[in-house]
């Protein structure tokens, strides 16, 4: 009944409260998505036209940097256009934003900072309602519908302030809070409680924080209802962790990928294979090192367009993190391309000393699955032969489990490099929240 009201009474109304758009957008969406690769890509083709164009004519950065505004007959002439670095957005951030805004009048956004850079960025308020749209529509595909309850974890929630917050917090955005920062065994006993009295539809959280509290509620055999679905979102997430967030609240996680930068950039469908990219809004580019594309199935480096932020448009924006691109189509029928997996930040990867690299989510992984006694894993690199673990014991650990992940490391990266492992109680967190399973500060 709830959400019966709020799919069609509520929703809607608020739409309009706060200037309309987001419905709109949504229902085109749900639209576009079923059209053909091939139809999506003219439309991408026509909205990084025109941001291009724009970009040239209303942002100083764009005009210092092309000299001559680009001429795209396909997207394949993105290629021409030099990929812009998160050092640029950092040196260049006032000449990014387009003298049709006034900077105090967008929307600001600092970015997370965990690489070392903290930048700020802004988009203007039609971009945040197609960005909105957009997360309300894979919101869906999780089993998400307007009304549902969320129970979301994430590092300082936000508060309702204002009288159009808390409205909005009462009729539309429906959501209990568990404050990352603080997790430890009164906050995650009396969030099971609430959520047992409030019984949400949905949880929403970082990938290890859903796996943190799930991995507390199995030892402790503490039981929550069963949720409609799971959104795991800002970072990677490892299988292992994936089964037990599942087991523990009976539904599947859909995984979803994006950034403060540029909002969305693909998310899971209830196949649950691969991310089907944002296309309407985003055009997402898979490079080789050497600029070239990379083929379906081989690893990239991640270059974002946005092709809906008119406020501080970012063109062929090199995120910092690595995907595989894909050629298949999903058996959900969506036209919308897929991106196969996600394989990390690339400032992630550890080096080897021959200058190849390893994803060292993957290496985590590896390990954790094959060697018995380790909880969780974080690999950092300080040195390109000297490695600090830090090692969460399981119940089962051993001093062998130490020596075989010792033996794996020497294997990896050579017989004489310095490894020293560290016994913790828990990862330690980023900033803003979130985790990091490989860490490499060559
Ligand atoms: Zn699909």
């Amino acid at each position: 009944m709830w959400q019966a009201l709020c799919q069609y009474v509520t929703y809607p109304v608020w739409d309009v409260y706060d200037g309309g758009g987001r419905l709109a957008e949504l229902r085109s969406l749900q639209r576009s998505e079923r059209w053909t690769p091939e139809r999506l890509g003219e439309l991408q083709l026509e909205r990084a036209r025109a941001m291009v164009g724009y970009a040239y004519e209303h942002c100083r950065f764009y005009r210092e940097r092309w000299k001559s505004a680009p001429t795209i007959a396909s997207l394949q002439d993105f290629s021409r256009i030099p990929v812009v670095t998160k050092a640029d957005i950092g040196a260049h951030t006032n000449d990014l934003i387009s003298s049709q805004f006034e900077s105090a009048k967008l929307i600001g956004a600092k970015t997370g900072g965990s690489t070392g850079v903290a930048l700020r960025v802004y988009f203007d308020e039609d971009c945040q309602k197609a960005r909105n749209a957009a997360a309300m529509r894979t919101d869906g595909w999780a089993g998400w519908r307007p009304g549902s309850m969320i129970a979301g974890l994430w590092g300082t929630p936000p508060v309702p302030r204002t009288l159009k917050e808390k409205i909005r917090n009462t009729f539309h955005d429906r959501a209990i809070y568990l404050d990352t920062m603080r997790l430890d065994e009164q906050s995650m006993s009396d969030f099971a409680a609430t959520m047992r009295r409030l019984e949400p539809e949905m949880l929403f959280g970082h990938a290890h924080s859903l796996f943190i509290f799930a991995q507390f509620l199995q030892q402790r055999g503490i039981a929550v209802p069963a949720v409609d679905g799971i959104i795991s979102t800002s970072m990677m997430l490892i299988d292992s962790e994936r089964k037990v967030i599942e087991a523990v609240f009976g539904s599947p996680v859909t995984n979803r990928y994006g950034c403060e930068e540029v909002g969305l950039i693909a998310s899971e469908c209830e196949e649950h294979r691969g991310m089907h990219l944002n296309s309407e809004h985003v055009f997402v580019e898979f490079l080789r090192e050497d600029g070239s594309p990379a083929q379906p199935g081989e690893e990239g480096r991640i270059v974002v367009t946005d092709l809906m932020n008119k406020g501080m448009p970012l063109i062929r924006y090199a995120v910092g993190d690595m995907g595989v691109p894909s050629e298949r189509r999903c058996a959900c029928g969506r036209g919308l391309p897929i991106m196969e997996r996600l394989t990390g930040r690339t400032a992630d990867f550890l080096k080897r000393r021959d200058g190849s690299r390893v994803a060292g989510i993957s290496l985590v992984e590896k390990t954790l699955t094959a060697i018995p006694g380790i909880g969780q894993l974080q690999i950092v690199q300080e040195q390109l032969d000297e490695f600090v673990l830090n090692l969460v014991p399981s119940p089962d650990y051993t001093e062998q489990a130490g020596r075989e992940l010792d033996a794996v490391l020497r294997k990896e990266f050579g017989g004489d490099i310095r490894i020293q492992l560290n016994r913790v109680e828990r990862l330690a967190q980023e900033r803003n929240s979130k985790y990091r399973f490989s860490i490499c500060k060559v």
